[in-house]
């Protein structure tokens, strides 16, 4: 039987932050729909350049387009017993679409983060990540030793272009227009929790954990 956890909050949440250990603790591999996306810019690849205008918005890059790259990645050997998703479904056609191609027996976990929209704004609009390793650093709030540095790998630290102020705003509205009625759809099927989001990182993975091992939160 597999484990699909689905790992869902409005940018800046933390869900990448929390994705590695939940991934790391239950040994699941990490799909970070973002990240392929990200991983395929960087490539110049064509998928990164259909993407790129989208996400550079602030949009969600169509259905089809993330549907065909998420379930080409999760066919591989290694997401077989299992897999944790990142920033998909954002859309209810992709949570069905993902539905209909789980096998009958597959455990589902929906973790739902909660944290004010204040707080996203502060979070996203410091945060800056490292070109090479994916690190994120935040100017204020964990600074890196050196300006412009990434402290895991010396890689250099940018600003995603999504995260400036402007574009931030507009994928926080997509996200409460067209992400949130998510959190309806799996509390209807009876695998969603929710998560306070909003406290020290260490304290909501630990309710994560226990959110995913079934237990109530
Ligand atoms: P993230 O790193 O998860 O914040 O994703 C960055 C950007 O990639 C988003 O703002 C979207 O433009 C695009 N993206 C990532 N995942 C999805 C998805 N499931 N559906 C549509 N667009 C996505």
């Amino acid at each position: 039987m597999s484990t699909i956890l689905i790992l869902l909050g409005p940018p800046g949440a933390g869900k990448g932050t929390q994705a590695e250990r939940l991934c790391s603790e239950l040994s699941l591999p990490h799909i970070s729909t973002g990240d392929l996306f990200r991983a395929n810019l960087g490539q110049g690849t064509e998928l990164g350049q259909r993407a790129k205008q989208f996400m550079n918005a602030g949009q969600l890059v169509p259905d089809e387009i993330v549907i065909d790259m998420l379930f080409d990645r999760v066919s591989a050997e290694d997401c077989a017993e299992g897999y944790l998703l990142d920033g998909f479904p954002r859309t209810i056609p992709q949570a069905e679409a993902l539905e209909a191609r789980l096998p009958a027996d597959a455990s589902v976990r929906a973790l739902a983060l909660d944290v004010p929209d204040d707080v996203l704004v502060g979070r996203l609009t410091g945060r800056v990540t490292c070109r090479d390793c994916g690190n994120i650093h935040h100017l204020q709030f964990s600074p890196p030793a050196k300006a412009g540095v990434c402290d895991a790998c010396g890689g250099e630290l940018y600003q995603r272009e999504d995260d400036s102020e402007a574009v931030v705003s507009k994928r926080l509205a997509v996200y409460r227009e067209q992400t949130a009625p998510l959190v309806d759809f799996y509390t209807k099927r009876g695998v969603l929790s929710q998560v306070d989001g909003n406290r020290a990182p260490s304290a909501v993975g630990d309710s994560l954990m226990a959110a995913a091992r079934g237990e109530t939160v």
